[in-house]
């Protein structure tokens, strides 16, 4: 059985009993040391130009399986690159031990305004976090998240802090959404868990660093992907199994929604590439990913109404797979700011004189 097939044979228990099967799963994989530097005993998936194809292919696999899973694994490969983009040298030594010792990192940077995280100073000097964040993907089962926190100068501070035996609990109350229930992204009150200087990562204000911050959407991007393939698996084996394929109409739904998916990967072979040159080029990375992941978006969601209209209200009745799938691939796609980011690639476009051959200029061209 493959990687994905375990998830997807896991991912209804998921929904209720929350991940940590498959997040199991995929340290038994080794996959959460893969996107570490080779120096610091890793394959450098994603950190490295080269690695960035097989990160997106794997986390691809990984939400067609289960797009609870994927994204927590997104969160925990994310959480690493800003490791190993802005840590010391001890901190990367300690972190990539944790690693890859089945460590499971994430990044909990949303927080609602009222009371989000901040620093506050207690007594004799020292200094204590307070406030709460939400959406925290993969909860108790992430062991190292890196949060953010306003600093005294009101800049945003990362830390990465090891809930694990520290008394603090999850609220529960606040995450009961229609899809990824298995995300697990509950509500986390830190206020009282003391700033250590070891804890701090970066200066502030470094998670919002481009072209990284917007760049990074390609990983989310790769796992939407893999729900859209899922869905479509899902209504040819249906279509398949209940003698509905011999259909002029069902035809054409099918070869479409291959068309699209085929597109999604297309798209993640093109951002791959132009990851090579994103020190160079950031703001051309920036506008591209923009457009893939827009474009994936609208893959997602044409591919969700195909299989409902190939497959009928069967597909609607739990514990029909498309069922599950549908509702977590619609909850997951709700990512930020989805309108500025393709705003921002026809503002770039016609900001500048570059003919449309070289605008999105690739390593090989
Ligand atoms: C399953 C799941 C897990 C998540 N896990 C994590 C996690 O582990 N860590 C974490 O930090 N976050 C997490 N998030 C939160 C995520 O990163 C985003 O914060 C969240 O998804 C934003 O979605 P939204 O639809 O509320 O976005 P919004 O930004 O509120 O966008 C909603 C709409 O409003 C528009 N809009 C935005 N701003 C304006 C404006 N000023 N004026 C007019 N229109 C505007 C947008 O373009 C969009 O059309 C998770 C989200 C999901 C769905």
């Amino acid at each position: 059985m493959s990687v994905y097939e375990k998830l997807a044979s896991m991912d209804a228990m998921m929904e209720k009993e929350g991940p940590g099967a498959g997040i199991e799963l995929l340290r038994q994989q080794g996959y959460l040391s893969v996107c570490l530097p080779e120096r610091w005993g890793g394959r450098g998936w994603e950190i490295s130009p080269a690695g960035m194809l097989p990160m997106l292919e794997l986390l691809r696999e990984i939400g067609r399986g289960s797009l609870a899973v994927g994204r927590i694994y997104e969160g925990h490969v994310n959480a690493l690159r800003l490791i190993h983009s802005f840590g010391t040298a001890e901190q990367k030594s300690r972190w990539s031990g944790d690693a890859l010792d089945g460590c499971c990192f994430g990044i909990w940077n949303t927080g609602r305004p009222e009371e989000d995280v901040k620093f506050v100073k207690g007594q004799d000097g020292k200094i204590f976090l307070e406030g709460a964040k939400v959406f925290a993907s993969g909860a108790e089962w992430v062991d190292r998240p890196i949060i953010s926190a306003k600093n005294f100068d009101g800049g945003s501070q990362l830390l990465v802090i090891a809930p694990a035996g520290s008394g603090l609990e999850f609220d529960r109350t606040t995450w009961d959404p229609m899809g990824m229930a298995g995300s697990v992204s509950h509500r986390l009150d830190v206020t009282g868990v003391e700033v250590f200087t070891e804890m701090l990562l970066g200066q502030p204000d470094c998670y919002a660093r481009q072209p990284w911050l917007s760049g990074g959407a390609m990983r989310f991007a790769a796992v939407q992907l893999g729900g859209a393939e899922a869905l479509l698996e899902i209504t040819r084996q249906h279509l398949r199994a209940t003698g509905r394929t011999d259909h002029a109409y069902q035809e054409e739904r099918v070869s479409k929604m291959l068309t699209d998916c085929e597109s999604g990967r297309l798209w993640l072979g093109g951002a791959a590439e132009r990851a090579e040159a994103a020190e160079s080029e950031p703001e051309r990375l920036v506008h591209y990913v923009g457009m893939m992941r827009s474009a994936i978006e609208g893959i997602c969601f044409r591919t969700i109404q195909r299989a409902h209209q190939c497959v009928g209200l069967q597909g609607m009745l739990r514990p029909h797979a498309m069922e599950r799938v549908s509702r977590d691939l619609m909850t997951y796609l709700r990512q930020p700011n989805p309108d500025g980011s393709l705003m921002g690639a026809g503002r770039y476009a016609l900001g500048i004189a570059e003919p449309l051959e070289s605008l999105w200029k690739g390593k090989k061209e």
